[in-house]
């Protein structure tokens, strides 16, 4: 029996994550020939989510949890859930049900008929506010521009990858890790499932405007370089002007007689040269602080504690 396990990260989720079991847990139940693994990631929670995690694996066979030993972020949380996964097929989803579990039966479908990675694609999202809409339908964009790998519109890590892509994906020792991004760039054979984004079912957004910021310049440094090339493009384009300036200003020196003014030019171009200036140097450091982070060569997380339980020796509830 082919085996798919499922990935879901967690970090204070308490309020949601009772739901999401049972949710899951009934969903691949009416998934006939296959056999489930779910392993929820505790990224460093601080409320109670790692013990109802745990009871939880107590009482399900197939139910594994991890945890951190602090939050180290939710691509981290995946990358720990893909590096244990045992399936055929891996999974990724959320843990506060705003990816709907019923698409995991269409994604197998796909997947059985021969595609490796089978993505969801949100056809529209309810329960967000218009800045959280706005920002992530402008990123999505940006990021397509910039980018040099195609990576798919709208879409974010509710996926279904076939085994080989899972293993290139760990096998990819980035320590900056944008999942959607690693995957379209991996390849093979893909192919996207839209399906109607619902609002978290209960809880806050664990992804502060903050959090959001670094994920999404993450994202596009780790995906471009045209930012470098953009300063480049900006340092002509203001000597071009420069260049402009310097004629203007001899013209004005050597054929009319008020040329002592020019104080509003010197201190416009002054301060323009220094702002592009600064902001060339600001993606020069933060390529370099990414080369630095890489270079380090630090775990991407650290496990506190893991319960094995071995799916194929005890009789799973699911099956
Ligand atoms: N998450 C995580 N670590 C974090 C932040 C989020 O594991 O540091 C998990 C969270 O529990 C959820 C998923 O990542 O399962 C997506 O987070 P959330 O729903 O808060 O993001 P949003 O849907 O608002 O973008
Ligand atoms: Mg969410």
């Amino acid at each position: 029996m082919k085996r798919v396990s499922i990935v879901i990260p967690c970090f204070n989720e308490s309020e949601v994550i009772d739901t999401t079991v049972a949710e899951l847990i009934s969903v691949t139940q009416g998934i006939k020939n296959y056999e489930f693994e779910l392993i929820f990631v505790n990224d460093g929670s601080s409320d109670d989510t790692e013990k109802k995690l745990l009871a939880h694996s107590k009482r399900y066979n197939n139910v594994r949890t991890i945890s951190f030993s602090r939050n180290f972020g939710h691509q981290q949380a995946v990358s720990a859930g893909l590096d244990v996964s045992t399936g055929d097929a891996v999974v990724l989803i959320d843990a506060d049900l705003q990816d709907p579990p019923k698409v995991i039966a269409e994604m197998i479908i796909k997947w059985e008929e021969g595609f490796d990675v089978v993505y969801g694609t949100r056809a529209s999202r309810e329960g967000e506010s218009w800045f959280k809409l706005l920002t992530a339908k402008s990123f999505y964009r940006i990021l397509n521009y910039l980018s040099e790998v195609k990576i798919p519109l709208d879409t974010g890590d509710f996926r279904l990858m076939d085994r080989q892509v899972v293993d290139h994906l760990i096998a990819m020792p980035e320590k900056s890790r944008f999942i959607r991004g690693m995957v379209s760039w991996i390849g093979f054979n893909q192919t996207a499932i839209s399906y109607k984004r619902s609002a978290r079912f209960a809880g806050e957004s664990k992804y502060p405007l903050a959090k959001m910021l670094k994920f999404g310049i993450d994202g596009i440094l780790s995906f471009s370089v045209k930012p470098l090339k953009l300063s480049i493009m900006m340092g002509f384009a203001c000597s071009g002007v420069a260049m402009l300036m310097l004629l203007y200003s001899v013209y004005i020196r050597l054929m009319t007689d008020h040329w002592e003014t020019g104080w509003t030019s010197i201190l416009v171009s002054i301060l323009f040269m220094g702002g592009v200036q600064l902001i060339s140097i600001g993606i020069l450091g933060e390529y370099v602080a990414r080369i630095y982070n890489e270079s380090k060569q630090r775990p991407l997380y650290i496990i506190k504690q893991q319960r094995e339980v071995d799916v194929q020796e005890t009789d799973s509830i699911t099956k």
